[in-house]
């Protein structure tokens, strides 16, 4: 285990009994070590880091020496090999404008690795030993993204020159507008895919009931833009690292039994988004006066504090981390959805229609499921080749491996949706989702995959439990397009542990 970040029961499964026969070990008490080699003429450079090193401290190493990594996981206090045993990711893919260069890696931070190092079954020895994978290597591919079914020990990472970020914050342009059927006739720069375009990089947090998300988007920006505030350490939204009290208050409330409040719980978290990052209290007038009361001149004053930051400008990790452990305990459901890069504007359209028909035909029916926020973020899908070792193989398990007859699948449109893990109807509306995501819009034009970290195979009373989705769904979802896949990973798996030293309940039942 890493930090146990995750949603997935990869680690240990809920309800485990106290006499299980199971070793826990901890990799972030001991294999914390990195090391840098040489940086190329290119600019891109080797990082060789043990599993159990955070994030946050290989970011701040990496930065030490101007280099870093063109996206990554929004928390830092998860472990590398935490990290890469799901194939985690962040938002980027190639702005229009955008020059490619050493180093630059648009999927997963699977796809980054050059070499790994796990402890592995070896029939001569009749032992667990040590052996480290090349990039090249077959059997690396299953190692790369394996869900806990491996334990790796330490893994080289190839990464870039470091780059400046900037990034903006917008709360003011409503869903009709950003995730637009793209024959709409709005023009393309209110769209979600125009801000993509722009900059490569964007995420919209919609909170549940409202119809402004807070859309976030980072450009490249080698010098501080003007209006930009400069930063210099990463987690630069308090308001959400640290739960305000009105919404402590109003979600202790909900949680309680009064779910009719959602759509309040969502309005208010919006408005205490809206009024830490620009300053503007000038919809706490028009709110309901539930809300007016729980946002005291008190709250505004302590929110107001902090400067405004809707326009932030610093080293790309202090933009690309923003999430703290103290952040709102929700649950989520996580996918993964391949297109084309021309298609993002139409998964985007086709996905958060369903979500918001659903979300009412839910509501008229006395259901509340979701009282936090749709997530949505774009990346690219793996590629190989920018690791820079000849023959290197996809990671064989990553949602975002390409699609071998599909060249044209060259995004990934990530959509989770967050909520209280107690709340009545959670699993049905998930599950509801999750039908309309495989049997309506996998196809033609978009692959649909589970997001491992995150709530998938939902019943309507559990995650992780439909048996069809975890003995067929989810692997043909990865045996789709042809070569090397999902059989090939699980082989592999078994072959290094065919004692199944590593493993869990679930990984049982999805890679026997
Ligand atoms: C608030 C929050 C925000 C998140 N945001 C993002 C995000 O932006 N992008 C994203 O991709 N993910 C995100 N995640 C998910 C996170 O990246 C994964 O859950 C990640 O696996 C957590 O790392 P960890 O160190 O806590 O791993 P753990 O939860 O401890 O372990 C996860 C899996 O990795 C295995 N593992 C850990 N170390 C090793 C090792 N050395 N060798 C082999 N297997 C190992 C474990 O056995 C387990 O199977 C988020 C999670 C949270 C809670």
């Amino acid at each position: 285990m890493g930090r146990r970040h995750g949603w997935a029961p990869l680690v240990v499964a809920d309800g485990t009994p106290g006499d299980a026969r199971v070793v826990l070990v901890d990799t972030t008490l001991h294999l914390t070590a990195m090391s840098l080699g040489p940086v190329a003429s290119d600019g891109s450079a080797a990082v060789r880091v043990q599993a159990g090193a955070l994030m946050e401290d290989l970011l701040e190493f990496l930065g030490g020496q101007r280099l870093g990594v063109t996206a990554c996981p929004a928390p830092g206090d998860l472990s590398v090999g935490g990290a890469l045993a799901v194939g985690a990711h962040g938002t980027a893919v190639p702005a229009a404008s955008e020059a490619s260069a050493a180093g630059k890696d648009f999927g997963s931070l699977s796809d980054l690795v050059t070499e790994m190092t796990a402890v592995v079954w070896d029939d001569t020895a009749g032992a667990y030993v040590t052996r480290a994978y090349s990039r090249a290597d077959p059997d690396c591919a299953a190692l790369l993204t394996h869900l806990g079914r491996a334990f790796v020990i330490e893994a080289v990472l190839r990464v870039g020159q470091d780059q400046n970020l900037r990034c903006r914050s917008y709360l003011d342009i409503p869903t009709r507008d950003l995730f637009a059927a793209p024959d709409s006739g709005v023009p393309a720069a209110r769209t979600l895919s125009g801000f993509l375009d722009d900059t490569g990089r964007v995420e919209a947090i919609w909170f549940a009931f409202t119809d402004r998300p807070w859309l976030k988007t980072w450009s490249v920006s080698p010098n501080r833009p003007l209006a930009s505030r400069a930063v210099r350490e990463p987690y630069n939204y308090p308001f959400s690292d640290n739960v305000p009290e009105p919404v402590a208050r109003l979600a202790g409330q909900v949680f309680a039994g009064a779910w009719a409040s959602t759509p309040l719980l969502g309005q208010l978290q919006y408005l205490i988004a809206k009024i830490g990052l620009t300053g503007d209290i000038t919809d706490v007038l028009t709110s309901p006066s539930v809300i007016r009361d729980l946002l005291t001149a008190d709250v505004l004053t302590h929110l107001l504090a902090g400067g405004l930051r809707s326009d932030l400008w610093g080293a790309s990790r202090d933009l690309l981390l923003y999430i703290r452990p103290t952040t709102l305990r929700e649950t989520a459901n996580g996918y993964a959805l391949l297109t084309r890069r021309e298609d993002v504007q139409w998964v985007v359209h086709q996905v958060t229609g369903h979500y918001s028909g659903l979300l009412e035909d839910y509501a008229s029916r006395g259901l509340y499921p979701v009282n936090g926020q749709v997530e949505i973020r774009v990346t690219g899908v793996d590629d190989p080749a920018v690791c820079l070792v000849p023959g290197a193989q996809p990671p064989l398990l990553s949602a975002v491996r390409a699609r071998p007859d599909r060249p044209d699948f060259d995004t990934a449109v990530w959509f989770d949706v967050l909520t209280d893990p107690a709340t009545p109807g959670l699993h049905s509306f998930c599950r509801d989702i999750e039908r309309f995501l495989f049997d309506t819009l996998d196809g033609d034009r978009v692959t649909v995959r589970v997001e491992w970290s995150k709530g998938w195979a939902y019943t309507d009373t559990a995650a992780w439990a439909a048996p069809d989705m975890l003995t067929r769904t989810i692997p043909t979802s990865h045996r789709i397009g042809g070569g090397p896949g999902w059989d090939d990973a699980r082989d592999t798996l078994n072959r290094l542990d065919p004692h199944r030293v590593l493993t869990t309940s679930l990984l049982d039942t999805l890679l026997p």
